[in-house]
């Protein structure tokens, strides 16, 4: 089979297009001909080296959808050959006190003790790849008319967008404001928001930006590149604050999110894509009662019920641009592209 693989650490002219073994699938596995795999800021971070312990060469691509071929012994239950299924990126072992109660983002079995998510694409060869080997348990059906392309971009930006919702208990008439907002996280946070009742306020740079984001459902679309964000916030809401921000990027806009909240609001954050590390003055959030949330990836349940979301058409993926599988590198530069709104995806076997 055909694989893109990093033997170096760096940018995306690491990738090379190599020929491995088809892989088969052990005991409790599925073999998954990969029809496509969203490219995600992660794949970018791994390809970098974030996990530098990481043994090479490695397949990168966390978002998979593709065909169940085969399955391994020990796999009762799970979808038959034939099926269509996005597979959940998280790998969890299924027994700990996390995986007992459905949490299965944050299972704590990774055998190598690292600080790392163990997930396919990142510490597991990923969807780069006409064929992958998962864990049968998370191969997950797609709901009938799901195209697979829309399907993919719920893997992680959809899931992680639903997870953070809940972790924040964004409920109607909340009033939200959504950080990065024209990102893959960012405009499935923007719907979903809407999906539970909340008004929602997004967060985009360039008026071209912000004119979509109100197509996507904003109530209100903020340009920080030449608005007054906070001061837009507080006409908003009467001067009151959003009840949450839900901001994917870290440090870059931390300031701003703290300074956006109302009493009881909630800040929720899921990614350091602009540092990691930030102040608090306690003194305004204690009297204010609010609440700083992290949130990481989701549970199988949850991109179960985004899946299910999108196949009744309550919520749309925001697909950019398709790539075919032979343009990975350039699918990857992509990533950084300005007039980028949504999701890139790589189209990987017909
Ligand atoms: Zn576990």
């Amino acid at each position: 089979m055909k694989a893109w693989q990093i033997t170096a650490f760096g940018g995306p002219e690491q990738l090379a297009l190599r020929d491995l073994p088809q892989p088969e699938p052990q005991a409790g596995e599925a073999l998954v001909r990969v029809t496509h795999c969203g490219v995600n800021p992660i794949d970018r971070s791994v390809i970098g080296g974030r996990f530098s312990w990481l043994p090479l060469p490695h397949t990168p691509g966390a978002e998979i959808v593709g065909v169940v071929e085969a399955l391994g012994p020990g796999t009762d239950g799970a979808p038959p050959p034939g099926t269509p299924a996005a597979l959940a990126f998280r790998l969890f072992c299924g027994r700990c006190r996390h995986c007992l109660v459905g949490r299965e983002e944050a299972c704590l079995a990774d055998p190598r003790g690292r600080s790392a998510p163990v997930s396919l694409g990142v510490t597991a060869p990923g969807g780069f790849a006409e064929y992958v080997v998962a864990p049968a348990q998370n191969c997950l059906p797609l709901p009938a008319g799901l195209a697979p392309a829309e399907a993919c971009t719920a893997v992680v930006d959809g899931t992680t967008a639903w997870h953070m919702l809940d972790r924040a208990r964004v409920t109607s008439g909340d009033q939200v404001l959504v950080v990065g907002a024209t990102g893959g996280v960012g405009l499935y946070a923007v719907q979903m928001a809407r999906l539970r009742g909340a008004r929602v306020a997004a967060l985009g740079g360039g008026a071209d930006k912000a004119r979509q984001l109100r197509d996507w459902g904003a109530e209100l679309a903020i340009d920080y590149r030449t608005d007054d964000v906070l001061a837009r916030v507080r006409e908003w809401t009467d001067g009151r604050g959003v009840d949450v921000v839900v901001d994917p990027l870290g440090a870059g806009t931390w300031a701003t999110s703290i300074a956006a909240l109302a009493p009881f609001g909630r800040y929720v954050t899921c990614g350091i894509l602009t540092g990691a590390e930030v102040t608090l003055n306690l003194a305004p959030f204690y009297a204010q009662q609010q609440e700083v949330l992290g949130s990481t990836g989701g549970s199988r349940a949850d991109l179960a019920r985004v899946l299910a979301e999108l196949g009744a058409g309550r919520l749309r993926a925001a697909i950019w641009r398709q790539f075919p599988f032979a343009e990975a590198p350039a699918a990857l530069t992509a990533l950084d592209d300005r007039a980028r709104v949504g999701k890139i995806v790589l189209q990987v076997t017909g």
